[in-house]
């Protein structure tokens, strides 16, 4: 078995033509395994789609009950055979729900990482590494340069900047999906016990973290009667909602935004945040580099991001790589449905 005849790139996504199964396709397909939420990997109008149940209910919120023909539930663990081929979700990281995805036939193992990280997330269960031929990778912030900062550090400069102005509001954005939850459980983990606000585009997929059982302590609605209302408080909304009306209504704001690109100067200047905060849901380059060695696959495929810089560090190590050029993959869910601004929605 080759894996090329296993698993193969085609326009729609990664193709399995044994199973005839796609994996995180871009277009409706009949069959669809899906690693995760975002709205770049999950989309609706597939004939069926198999995916984690905190996945399904995901693209339920989002999208609605008919976001599919069918749906089926992936466990964990839980070998599913398809056509003969074998077919097994395991934990990635990355967001509540979000699986890699192991595909196997005759001794022949890929596994497909979706997006995945490796730092601390206390919203979803650790990335596991699983041993395989080849492993399938993003590469988001796959270059030297990005190495991502202790959490902790992070956390500690939103906290003190909130203590040292005490008049202003505290407006974060992150996205809708993942990072909103994240920062709110990381600001309980760092003992911040106040209530935390949120823009009402957040409200539904906070509201499904804490039905998961997600404790992100008390989530309130910022509405804003007032400008002095908000004051010394912190708020979450989705990143566009930083630059728009919405965040005018605050006294005297601070912008943050929690983001691995935060990590880039200019993009925090050109988006006018005060406050970068580099948090991400994805692989640093340390990561990324760790994580290929853990697999200990022979071979690494690329779906999209820096490609050029992994695909070299893999030769130096003599590791065949090759970047497969996906297309249809945003970074961090930049393509949240959700995460347009909604004036009404906040008030
Ligand atoms: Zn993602
Ligand atoms: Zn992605």
């Amino acid at each position: 078995m080759r894996a090329s005849d296993l698993l193969t790139p085609t326009p729609q996504g990664l193709y399995c033509p044994l199973a005839d199964v796609f994996i995180d396709p871009v277009r409706p397909v009949a069959r669809a395994l899906i690693t995760h939420g975002h709205s770049d990997h999950a989309r609706s109008g597939h004939g069926a789609v198999l995916a984690t149940e905190e996945t399904l209910g995901v693209m339920a919120v989002r999208y609605g009950p008919d976001f599919a023909g069918a749906t089926e539930v992936a466990r964990l663990h839980e070998p599913i055979a398809i056509n003969g081929v074998t077919f097994m979700f395991a934990p990635a990281g990355h967001v509540l729900g979000s699986a890699q995805i192991a595909v196997e036939k005759d001794g022949m193992r890929i596994v497909v990482s979706g997006d995945y990280k490796r730092a601390r997330d206390p919203t979803c269960e650790a990335f596991e590494p699983i041993p395989c031929d080849v492993f399938i990778t993003e590469a988001t912030f796959g270059l030297p340069v990005f190495r991502h900062p202790a959490l902790e550090g992070e956390i500690a400069k939103l906290l003190s900047s909130v203590e040292l102005f005490p008049d202003r509001t505290h407006i974060i954005g992150a996205y809708a999906l993942g990072k909103a939850q994240r920062m709110a459980a990381l600001l309980r983990a760092a003992g911040y016990e106040r209530p935390i606000f949120i823009h009402g585009a957040l409200e539904k997929l906070m509201e499904f973290y804490q039905r998961h059982g997600v404790d992100l302590g008390e989530i309130r609605l910022a509405s804003v009667k007032d400008k002095k209302d908000l004051r010394g408080e912190i708020v979450l909304c989705p990143p566009s909602a930083i630059q728009d009306l919405w965040s005018r209504r605050f006294a005297d704001p601070v912008t943050a935004f929690a983001s691995g690109w935060m990590r880039v100067r200019a993009r925090a200047r050109q988006r006018g945040v005060e406050l970068p905060l580099v948090v991400s849901d994805h692989v640093d380059w340390d990561d990324l580099c760790a994580t290929i060695k853990e697999v200990g696959a022979g071979e690494i495929w690329v779906t999209h991001g820096q490609e050029e810089a992994i695909v070299h560090w893999c030769g130096t190590q003599g590791i065949a790589a090759r970047p497969l050029r996906l297309v249809g993959y945003g970074d961090e869910g930049e393509a949240e449905p959700d995460a347009a601004p909604t004036e009404a929605g906040a008030s």
